[in-house]
């Protein structure tokens, strides 16, 4: 990022699965924004204490704002989420401020630039204060070619000269950068930038890590992962020779093999695409799930670790020894991206702080 770019570390969806309760405290400690997609999680981060000035990303249902204070910033980009925050302000006195959003070629959220000077108008009816403007790219993290991105970033800066000269200033707050963006395009920092997946240690995708390699070389952005899940040897099963295992008995035992049962399923977020796919370590080596996920439980061949025993660290995510694993690669064994993997991590699982750096280690 560039230097005097504030930071809006984004908090949503339980902190991209890391758990909000452990990461926001963290990151309200050393970011200067926290961002959320909806009100109720703006309200969480109040009753975890935490007073940061906090971005509402998302949708806006009428019947989801109360309890917000004028520190709360809400993304508007429809003209009834504008009428729904003056009548907050007439009943509440509390006048949220206001970034508008503009498309520029998402087509997901925003309005389109021609809007901005009667949009401008509505606020001021309403009493209510435009202090910032955003955009969201459509197509940084998938590609090696970026000329779309740039377009948007030229339509945008075109919008934020259309809002300067409607509010007769300048707009405090400009942003429009994710991780990606702020990765391989400094000019999209502007003066706030919204990081996510880098902040808990991924690359967006593996054209970003591509494209960032070929500008910068390999060295520069170290990423490392926050998360690590792991589990515990719940019992184990002998199946002999010929026998099958779990559900739809989709694997047959080729030599008399010794499982592993693990007290973890696709209720946990460990995709049931992953049945006969993935790895877990134990004890310091990769040893296949065999048969499909269940819902709370799963199989692993231990054949060829004979010591484990019943209560070992099983490592889901992260490593042990020299072995890894990573959720770029359950990601792609799954047919997802690792954002969706860490965000489907149910709530339930406890979560521990673990270490200075206050990296996050989920059980
Ligand atoms: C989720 C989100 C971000 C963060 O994206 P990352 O790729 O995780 O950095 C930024 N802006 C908006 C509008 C978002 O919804």
């Amino acid at each position: 990022m560039t230097r005097g770019t504030k930071l809006a570390a984004v908090v949503k969806a339980n902190a991209y699965g890391h758990g909000t309760a452990e990461v926001a405290p963290f990151a309200a400690a050393h970011a200067d924004w926290l961002a959320v997609h909806t009100a109720e999680e703006a309200r969480r981060l109040r009753r975890l204490g935490l007073s940061s000035p906090v971005l509402i990303m998302g949708f806006m249902a009428r019947g989801e704002l109360h309890d917000l204070d004028a520190d709360v910033h809400v993304f508007v980009s429809t003209d009834e989420v504008l009428r729904w925050l003056g009548e907050y302000r007439r009943s509440s006195g509390i006048s949220l401020p206001i970034h508008l959003k503009i498309d520029t070629g998402t087509k997901r959220q925003g309005f389109e630039r021609s809007r901005i000077a009667d949009v401008c108008r509505t606020a001021a009816g309403e009493g209510l204060s435009i202090v910032g403007i955003a955009t969201h790219f459509a197509n940084i993290e998938d590609t090696l070619e970026h000329d779309f991105a740039r377009r948007q970033l030229a339509l945008f800066g075109d919008a934020v000269a259309a809002l300067r000269r409607e509010l007769s200033s300048d707009v405090p707050y400009v942003h429009a950068a994710c991780s990606a963006a702020s990765l391989l395009f400094r000019e999209t920092d502007f003066n706030l930038a919204r990081i996510g997946i880098s902040m808990y240690g991924h690359w967006p995708s593996r054209e970003t890590r591509l494209t960032w390699i070929l500008d910068h070389g390999r060295n520069g952005v170290k990423l490392e992962p926050a998360l690590a899940w792991r589990t515990v040897i719940g019992q184990f099963q002998h199946v002999a020779t010929g026998e099958t295992v779990g559900y739809g008995r989709t694997w047959r035992a080729l030599r008399a093999t010794r499982l592993a049962v693990l007290p973890v399923g696709y209720a946990d977020g460990y995709a049931r695409a992953l049945s006969n796919r993935a790895r877990v370590l134990v004890g310091g080596r990769p040893v296949p799930v065999v048969g499909r996920v269940c819902m709370n439980m799963m199989m692993v061949d231990v054949t060829d670790v004979p010591e484990a025993a019943v209560g070992d660290e099983v490592v889901l995510l992260g490593r042990q020894g020299d072995a890894a694993v990573t959720a770029e690669e359950l990601a792609e064994l799954s047919g997802t991206i690792n954002y969706e993997f860490l965000c489907r991590l149910s709530p339930a699982i406890p979560r521990f702080v673990v270490g200075d750096a206050g990296e996050v280690a989920a059980r």
